[in-house]
Order: C-alpha cells, then sequence, then structure tokens
C-alpha cells in the first residue's frame, strides 16, 4: 500500500517573500543577470520554499510548482508544444521567455486569466503540425534536486485533459488530440517512478468547469490507461475552484489512488455521496488558497472528520495552491492587532494544515491551544463595529430599483446632447496617459519622505497641466487629467474607503513578473470624504473643452480585492456601489457633464458554471447601476471594459445602461459590435481603433479604415472614437503620435458623413 500522506499543500507561491525572482527575471531579461545566476535564484526559492513546508510538519511537498513564468507554458515545454515561430532560438531559456514574452521579431504566446482568479497563464497553441514530444527535464530535475534535500516530494504536472482543453487550436479540438499527449504522461510517470516519486499530482482544475459528456469520457480514458500502468506512482488528480460535479464519479470510477478536492469553493455533500469514494486517498481543500482569512478551525476539523468516515484515508490540505495569496503576514506591522488575527497569509495557512492534521490524527485536545485561539480571533472579528456600520446597513436596506434605474437611453441621449453638443464622431481617450518618469519619482520621493505630500500634489498637478495642454493641442473633444496620481486603479480608491487595508507586501503574482498588491476589503466600506474631485476641478479648471471624472466600478475593485467571506459578495459590491455613487454626485456638483466608471473586470468575477452565471451578472450589473444612477439625466455616464469577445456577459453590457461603452476591439477587428447589435444594444460605443499594447503607431489610413469598419455597425449618432485601452504603459512620443492620427482619421471620416 502506498504511503497516505497526511498534510500537504497543492503548490507553492515561485516569486520569493520579497519578490526575489522578479528581480531575477526582470535583471536576466535586460543583460544584467547570466542564467547561471538567475538559475541560482530559483533553486534558492525552491530549497526555502521546501524547507518551510518540511519544518512545519507537511508530510508530501508539491515539488514542480516552481516556474521562471508560467505553469501552463512549463507544460507546453513538457510535451514539446512551444510554437514553431520560437524554435530558432537555440538558448532554451531564451526560447522560453520568448515563447512568454514576444521578442522584437516574435509575437508571444496569448495571455488570459487562469479560471476565475487574477492570475493569467499563456495560451498554448497547438496546431496540425505539433509533434509533441516528452521532455521531462524540469520536473525531474526539480524532484532530484528535492530528494537530495531530503524532501519527500510529490511532482506536480497539468494534466492531459486541462492542459488541450485550456490551448488554442488552428484545428480540430483539444479531445482530438488527447491521444498524441496519454503516452507521454504514461512515460513521464514511469520516469517519476524510477526518480523515486511515490505520488505524483495531475492537476485537473478545467473538470470543475462545465464539461460535455464526450469531455467527461475521455477523461475517464484518459486516467483507465495512466491507472493501468504497472511502473508508476500513486496518482493524485488535483481539483480546484470549485466542484468536480459529474467529473467526480468518473475519477472515482477509475483506478487512481487519489483525489483533491475543494471544499471551500465546493461542497463536502457531494464528495460523500460519490460512489467508490471509500476507494479513494481524499486530499480535502478545507484551508482557503485564494483568500486572506484565518481558518475557523473547529469547522474544518468536521468537515475532516466527516470525510474520514466515508473516504479511503484523508489528508489536510488547502484548497488550492498557495500561488493566489501572499507569502506572510511577518512584516505588516501596520495591522492592527485584531485585523493581524483574523488573517492568514501563505505561511499562516501552512501553519494551518499542520495544525489540521494533528486534531485530526491525535483529536482535538492536542490542539487545544489553536482552536481557542482561533475561536477568539472568530469572536473579535464578529464584533469588530468595523464590520457594521449601521448607517449603510440603512441605507442599503432602503435600496429599491429606482435607485438602480435612469430614464430611458434615448431621452437621455437627447438631453445630453443639449447640455453638451459635441461634434459627430466625439474623440476621447480612456484615462490614463504615460506613466513618465518624473511621476515615478515622485512617487519614490514621497514614499521615502524626501517630499511631502503637498509638494507632490504639486508635481502631480504639472503632469495634469501637460496632459490636458497635450490634448487641447491634438484637438481631442472629451478630456481626461491624465491619473497621473493614481498608484493603481483599485489601489488609489482602496486607499481612500474605510472598510479596506492595503498591505505592505502582499504581492501575488499577475503574471510572469508582474506582481500586485490586492488590498484586503474586511469591513463595511464607507467614504469619508471625496476621492478625486480636487483632481477632476483642477483639470477642468484648466480648459473649456469637457474633462470626464473618472472612477473604477464596484465590481472591478471587488474582483482586484482580497473580499470578505462574512457576507455574500453582493452585498459587498453594493456597499462599494454606494461610495462611488457618491463620488459620481460630488463630481456632478463639482461640474462634470462626462462620469466613467471603469470595469475592465465585469467579466473576471463569471462563475465557472453556467448554472451560477445569471445570479452573477445579475447582481454585478445591479451594483455597476447603483453606482451611477444617481445623477442627473444630462450628465453621461461612460464605462470602459478591457476586453472583446463578450461571450457570457454580452447581454451584461447592455444591462450596464452606459451612455456610453468604450470597448477593446482593434485586435479582434471591430467584431465586437456585431455581438453587441445581436444582443440590440443601442448605447453610445467606442470601439477602440488601435491596439495599445504594442508600440506601434498608427497610420491614419488604418484607423479611418477601423471607424468605416465600425460605421457599417454602429450609426454615426452612437459612435465614439478612442485608444483601445488607457495609456499608462506607453511612452508619451508615440502617445502623441498615435492620437494625433487618431484626431486626424476622425476628422476624415466625419468629413463623410
Ligand atoms: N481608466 C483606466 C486607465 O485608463 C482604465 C484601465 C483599464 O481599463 N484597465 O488606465
Ligand atoms: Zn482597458
Amino acid at each position: 500500500m502506498t504511503f497516505a500522506f497526511t498534510a500537504t499543500v497543492l503548490g507553492s507561491p515561485r516569486i520569493g517573500p520579497r519578490r526575489e525572482l522578479k528581480r531575477a527575471v526582470e535583471a536576466y531579461w535586460a543583460g544584467n543577470l547570466d542564467a547561471a545566476a538567475l538559475e541560482a535564484v530559483g533553486k534558492d526559492l525552491r530549497r526555502q520554499a521546501w524547507a518551510e513546508l518540511t519544518s512545519a510538519g507537511i508530510d508530501s511537498v508539491p515539488v514542480g510548482t516552481f516556474s521562471y513564468y508560467d505553469q501552463m507554458l512549463d507544460t507546453a515545454v513538457m510535451l514539446g508544444a512551444l510554437p514553431e515561430r520560437v524554435a530558432g532560438i537555440d538558448d532554451e531559456l531564451d526560447r522560453y521567455f520568448a515563447a512568454a514574452r514576444g521578442t522584437d521579431t516574435v509575437p508571444p504566446l496569448e495571455m488570459t486569466k487562469w479560471f476565475d482568479t487574477n492570475y493569467h497563464y499563456l495560451v498554448p497553441e497547438i496546431t496540425a503540425a505539433t509533434s509533441f514530444v516528452l521532455n521531462a527535464a524540469k520536473v525531474l530535475g526539480e524532484v532530484a534536486e528535492a530528494r537530495a534535500l531530503g524532501v519527500p516530494a510529490r511532482p506536480v504536472v497539468i494534466g492531459p485533459v486541462t492542459f488541450l482543453l485550456l490551448s488554442k487550436f488552428d484545428d480540430g479540438s483539444a479531445l482530438d488530440r488527447l491521444d498524441e499527449i496519454v503516452p507521454l504522461y504514461a512515460d513521464l510517470l514511469s520516469r517519476l517512478a524510477d526518480a523515486g516519486a511515490e505520488w505524483v499530482q495531475i492537476d485537473e482544475p478545467a473538470l470543475v468547469a462545465d464539461r460535455t459528456d464526450a469531455e467527461l469520457a475521455a477523461t475517464r480514458s484518459v486516467y483507465d490507461r495512466l491507472a493501468a500502468l504497472d511502473h508508476r506512482p500513486a496518482i493524485l488528480v488535483a481539483s480546484y475552484f470549485g466542484d468536480l460535479g459529474a467529473a467526480l464519479p468518473v475519477l472515482t470510477s477509475t483506478g487512481i489512488e487519489g483525489i483533491a478536492v475543494d471544499l471551500v469553493a465546493g461542497s463536502l455533500d457531494a464528495v460523500i455521496a460519490t460512489p467508490d469514494i471509500e476507494r479513494k486517498h481524499l486530499v480535502a481543500g478545507v484551508v482557503d488558497g485564494r483568500n486572506v482569512w484565518r481558518n475557523g478551525l473547529d469547522g474544518s476539523l468536521a468537515t475532516l472528520e466527516t470525510l474520514r468516515e466515508r473516504a479511503g484515508s484523508v489528508a489536510v490540505s488547502t484548497s488550492c495552491s498557495l500561488l493566489h495569496v501572499p507569502y506572510t503576514l511577518d512584516g505588516e506591522d501596520a495591522l492592527d492587532g485584531a485585523l493581524r488575527s483574523w488573517l492568514a497569509f501563505g505561511s499562516e495557512k501552512i501553519g494551518e494544515v499542520a495544525t489540521l492534521a494533528t486534531g485530526l490524527r491525535s483529536g482535538r485536545d492536542a490542539i487545544a491551544a489553536e482552536l481557542s485561539e482561533a475561536r477568539a480571533a472568530a469572536a473579535t472579528r464578529a464584533a469588530d463595529p468595523r464590520l457594521h456600520d449601521d448607517a449603510i446597513r440603512d441605507r442599503l436596506a432602503a435600496l429599491t430599483d429606482a435607485d438602480r434605474t435612469r430614464i430611458a437611453a434615448a431621452d437621455r441621449r437627447a438631453v445630453q446632447a443639449s447640455e453638451l453638443p459635441l461634434p459627430q464622431l466625439p474623440t476621447t481617450t480612456i484615462g490614463s496617459y504615460p506613466q513618465t518618469t518624473a511621476i515615478r519619482v515622485a512617487r519614490a520621493a514621497l514614499r521615502t519622505g524626501e517630499i511631502d505630500q503637498a509638494e507632490y500634489v504639486r508635481r502631480m498637478r504639472a503632469e495634469v497641466a501637460d496632459v490636458i495642454a497635450l490634448q487641447e493641442k491634438l484637438g481631442l473633444d472629451v478630456l481626461v487629467h491624465g491619473e497621473p496620481e493614481r498608484n493603481d486603479m483599485v489601489q488609489y480608491f482602496a486607499e481612500q474607503l474605510d472598510g479596506f487595508f492595503a498591505t505592505a507586501n502582499g504581492w501575488v503574482q499577475s503574471y510572469g513578473s508582474r506582481c500586485v498588491r490586492p488590498p484586503i476589503l474586511f469591513g463595511d466600506v464607507r467614504r469619508p470624504e471625496p476621492m478625486t474631485v480636487e483632481w477632476f476641478t483642477y483639470a477642468q479648471s484648466l480648459t473649456d473643452k469637457p474633462v470626464k471624472g473618472m472612477l473604477t466600478g464596484p465590481v472591478t475593485i471587488l474582483a482586484w480585492s482580497f473580499v470578505r467571506d462574512d457576507q455574500p459578495l453582493a452585498e459587498s459590491a453594493d456597499q462599494i456601489a454606494l461610495a462611488i455613487r457618491d463620488e459620481t454626485i460630488d463630481l456632478e456638483a463639482s461640474g462634470a457633464k462626462v462620469v466613467q466608471v471603469d470595469e475592465p473586470a465585469l467579466r473576471e468575477l463569471l462563475p465557472l458554471r453556467a448554472a451560477d452565471q445569471p445570479a452573477y451578472l445579475d447582481w454585478a450589473v445591479g451594483a455597476f447601476r447603483l453606482s451611477t444612477a444617481g445623477i442627473a439625466d444630462t450628465t453621461a455616464i461612460h464605462t470602459h471594459l478591457c476586453y472583446s469577445e463578450f461571450g457570457e456577459v454580452i447581454g451584461a453590457i447592455a444591462g450596464l445602461d452606459a451612455d456610453v461603452t468604450s470597448i477593446e476591439a482593434a485586435r479582434s477587428h471591430m467584431e465586437v459590435l456585431d455581438d453587441l447589435n445581436a444582443v440590440g444594444f443601442d448605447l453610445g460605443v467606442g470601439p477602440g481603433v488601435y491596439d495599445i499594447h504594442s508600440p506601434r503607431v498608427p497610420s491614419v489610413d488604418e484607423i479611418a479604415a477601423s471607424l468605416r469598419a465600425a460605421l457599417k455597425a454602429v450609426p454615426s449618432e452612437r459612435l465614439w472614437v478612442n485608444p483601445d485601452c488607457g495609456l499608462k504603459t506607453r511612452g508619451p512620443v508615440e502617445v502623441e503620435a498615435s492620437l494625433r492620427h487618431l484626431v486626424e482619421a476622425a476628422h476624415a471620416v466625419r468629413a463623410e458623413l
């Protein structure tokens, strides 16, 4: 019988407790660090992660979740499935980074969100010419490295079903190619057995989304085949981010030894009701790997005990990889004691797993101190006045549909046109202008105390003045202040709202070397004072053209924060919406005729299962409408969305009822407009006329051609002219040239109307 481990996590973060890997890969890219030095940093980070796990009492350690960029890219490398266009790059590491980031001559793989998290993976491209071949060097190397250190290594790879379902195909589909890669996995398993691995973890998170019967049948066949191999480690198929649903009985019917289930996002009932569960080692994800709250150990123990009665054996685990939470609470010195006691980051979660495993093995008395500490924390949390602001709760309780409803869009269009006359095909930008060196220097100087707040504001105002002058010179119609004062479109607001806490070092990987520091929403949301009005007022004072007030919407603020787990998301969304609503009203009172409320993350929070999507869209749209329906009919609401393929959210975009929606469209050649027409969208729309993700300056002809294409789908009265997204990542020279061409193209096409 295989050793049934008792305590584990599904994966470790890799960016480093102080973002060491970020610094090292960026130095490597800049030519300031050689490959050997980069590898030494990686090796050291792996050693640290493993040491932390083993010393905490984790008896099966995930190995192979380290990555220089992304685990899907690593899997593509493992299966010999890098795109043809990087094949000419001899050096392996440079080829890998070329696939990840592109080079001057080669575009990178596309990037997209990893399920419903804020992590982004690279999308492997599979073509008819892809001929898969196993290259197991990375995972075998890391297993050898771990075993040499005495670490009980459990190699982790992304499974064949998930790998293919998440890849992109030029023709054919995922299932057509399974038979080509299953033998490679079989070969891999035999080599891992040779390397001494007792267990292998095969991640199949794609199984927590809706799957067709054909996909489920294919899953069964894959695991029947892998389980039938006689030389292999015990197989743990890992799921996370939701319930396995119909895939769970499929997995239990195969000969695999273990299944990891997410008992935070998923439910215990379905698991214990599944046939054959008594024949499996169940890795129970009871410690939340995605959110930052301290585990209420009592409830988790009860879950584990119930599961133990049914399953063959049980191990305690996190619900998913710890990739999605910050490393440690150590060093978060600005946390007050109460708030700190409610939280658990990566290190603390490892401790919780170990504690629960002890409790499960030896009984509650063995962890009495930990249990009472967790109970005390839960009690102070429930009683903390910051979590329950009666004024806010009363306001929410009194809301009616009228608070989320404006008069008919066509009537608004008429009154807005007389309030603010604009030319046909009005030109505007999405909000941010280049984050110049001067801005970065000022921000750093403020942080170190070299300059004070007054000096910082003075410098940012100078930036605003420059951006207004530039837009006037270029002849744009609706101006923006440029957002120089915002470090980040969510954190900026979170820092000004009660109920949020911003961490000092709570970094999590977003993609590659890019990390974000999500704020923690812990209490009721209150806006102590206006957040953006002074910046707006100053910008508007510099010009006779209209300046847009610029806000982030409630769904996006929620999506890019760690959220409360003690109330429904919908309630948190409405609380934030009220704060944004008050801000729109203040902006209007200060003279704004246009207020833009950005919701680039509207699609990100969409639940993985179709059955859960309508309820989400309902509250998400409702929160946006609550945030924007408090102003006069004469004031225009704009919104901005950052994707061009709507999929399931298309109807919701019409439901937002924004007077103008600017949306990414350049890369998909205006196709979004047809999608919008298909759901009867009849509001203003600004399909991005050029792609801001590249430094390339689009020509006047090219932009004019896009506009003419857009006019085939949208009448001129509803069409706006703008780039795809904000300009903060671009350089000032290319921005000026691109916008000059944009204005010229708008003029040229206007003349044709
Ligand atoms: N207003 C923001 C900006 O221009 C929007 C950013 C976004 O869409 N992600 O930067
Ligand atoms: Zn955008």
